[in-house]
């Protein structure tokens, strides 16, 4: 029998425990060794408080208990993120996690409330999903598994405390046979001949070796940049925000089951609820304003107490060139920074992991570090897309705005934005279609909402909904929109749900540790 695949994974936050999680939990110890650096010196970046719904597939493949991760993370639920101020001041619209109506006639819902509004209904689209009813409401419970239930028709996501989680990713990790050593490394070591990573060296002096290195040591990307010289592709023509002040505030109000994101003078501002705080942060373009001014900015616009001072961080939207690398993959940070707006960094960790599973076969497996350069092609081609797809997304939120009150605004109204998504911009004004793709992450009903929300509106519908009574079409809606204010109503308080379902451990006690 071979030996088994001998993995350094090189950082301990989000990423490094995820990766090390699920490579633990998804092979055997015959077919890998896992063994993750991390420096308790330099310390994790800890602001990543806020997931999407894929998660829970992440969860699920690697056998994470959903109850007790919450718990122990000081978890919430989120049904969508809350957008205000984006299209004009005063401007409110959720991003749901869940589709607004269902398709009828082979047509999608949009298309009759556009038909609809044609003909001078004033509904808001956001009445007829009921992830956004929901969480307006502050409601939260578990969808249905039935089809034909409305309580069907939305997913959930969790909003955390990143340095918890790592905590927790650590214990699970741990107990499934993964070597931590606590140190620093201060050389890279390169095969003279195939230039690919033979070892880390560590300041205590020892070394160590391996066939693959993931990289997880943050924005400095230590292996993939400093000694591999990689490149990056550099993307602030379109996201111009590069800094970020962040800090914690005392709970006030209720428990919002939703990430809040309020564009401001010079970038947008985070508000991310937890069972015993609440994350804030100022994501802004160090062009358009100074650090001490959107501290101060930061900290004027806080729910309750500020539980600390803000803390600054810097970084530079974009990816990597290759995430994969001879012998190393960049994971998490040392991969690529998109900023975060609609919470996708660790979705795009968790991207990366399972497709370096489903690429790491058996074959693979017992290569001894030599990786076939077409599996590693295939391999950066797949990252790629999802990243591209992810900055469209996320350049449409900057770029769709009418709002000329700031600098930033007027830059980015103004700016040439990327063909793949002036093309996408076209096709929906043109007939209201959104573009989709089989892969990537974002589906239809998140397109809609931030066209709606943000008055990119179509100058049409889909034509043959003209064959249908004015009457036959609002009697569709009013049918959707009332099983959705139904079921809304029958639904919990989030908090009390939360309550009963995972109340968050005291600080202090072990994270992680399966029974
Ligand atoms: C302002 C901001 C807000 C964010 N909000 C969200 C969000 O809401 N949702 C979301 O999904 N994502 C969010 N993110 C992204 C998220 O924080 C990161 O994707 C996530 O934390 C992963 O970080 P990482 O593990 O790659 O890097 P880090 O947390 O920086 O970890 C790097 C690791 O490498 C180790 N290391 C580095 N150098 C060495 C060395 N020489 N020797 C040994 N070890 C070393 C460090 O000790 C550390 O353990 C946000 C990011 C920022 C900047």
């Amino acid at each position: 029998m071979s030996s088994p695949l001998r993995i350094v994974i090189v950082g301990g936050g989000t990423a490094g425990w995820m990766t090390a999680a699920a490579l633990s939990a998804v092979f055997t110890s015959a077919q890998r060794q896992v063994r993750l650096i991390e420096s308790s010196e330099i310390g994790i970046v800890g602001v990543g408080e806020a997931t999407l719904p894929h998660i829970r597939f992440f969860n699920k493949r690697i056998g994470i208990d959903e109850r007790e991760l919450m718990a122990k993370t000081q978890a919430t639920f989120k049904l969508g993120i809350d957008f205000r101020d984006w299209g004009r001041l005063g401007d409110s619209y959720i991003h749901p996690f869940g589709a607004y109506g269902s398709r009828a006639g082979g047509i999608g819902f949009h298309h009759y409330w556009l038909r609809a509004r044609a003909a001078g209904n004033t509904t808001d689209i956001g009445e007829y999903s009921l992830p956004i009813v929901a969480a307006r409401q502050n409601k939260f419970t578990q969808p249905s598994e039935d089809p034909r239930d409305v309580l069907s028709t939305f997913g959930y996501a969790f909003q955390f405390d990143a340095s918890l989680y790592a905590a927790y990713l650590r214990g699970f990790s741990e107990s499934r046979g993964v070597q931590r050593t606590d140190g620093k490394i201060v050389d890279v070591k390169l095969d003279g001949e195939s230039g690919a990573v033979e070892s880390v060296n560590l300041e205590s002096g020892e070394v160590v070796t391996g066939d693959l290195f993931i990289d997880c040591s943050g924005f400095r990307g230590l292996l993939i940049e400093q000694a591999l010289k990689t490149g990056y592709d550099e993307w602030t023509r379109w996201l111009p925000c590069d800094r970020a002040m962040a800090v914690p505030c005392e709970n006030s109000g209720p428990l919002t089951p939703y990430t809040r994101a309020t564009a401001r003078e010079a970038g947008w501002q985070w508000r991310i609820p937890l069972q015993h705080r609440t994350g804030n942060g100022y994501v802004y373009s160090s062009r358009f304003i100074s650090d001490d001014e959107a501290a101060a900015k930061l900290l004027s616009r806080l729910d309750g107490k500020a539980l600390g001072t803000p803390r600054p961080l810097r970084f530079t939207a974009g990816r990597r060139r290759k995430t994969w690398n001879r012998n190393v993959i960049a994971i998490g940070l040392a991969g690529g920074f998109l900023e975060p707006l609609e919470s996708t960094s660790i979705h795009l960790i968790q991207v990366a992991i399972t497709t370096l599973i489903d690429y790491l076969t058996e074959r693979t497996m017992t290569m001894g570090g030599q990786f076939d350069e077409k599996l590693v092609a295939a391999y950066n081609a797949w990252i790629e897309m999802e990243y591209d797809r992810v900055r469209d997304f996320l350049i449409l939120h900057y770029h769709a705005t009418e709002r000329d009150d700031a600098p930033i605004w007027n830059y980015c109204r103004t700016m040439p934005i990327p063909d793949s998504l002036a093309h996408k911009m076209e096709l929906f004004r043109a007939r209201a279609n959104v573009v989709t793709y089989k892969d990537g992450l974002f589906l239809e009903p998140s397109w809609l909402a931030v066209y709606f929300g943000q008055r990119v509106m179509p100058d049409g519908y889909d034509p043959r909904l003209d064959e249908l009574a004015t009457a036959d079409v609002e009697a569709q809606l009013t049918q959707v929109r009332e099983k959705v204010l139904l079921a809304a109503a029958r639904m919990p308080d989030h908090e009390t749900f939360l309550r009963s379902y995972c109340p968050a451990t005291p600080p202090g006690a072990s994270a992680g540790a399966r029974a």
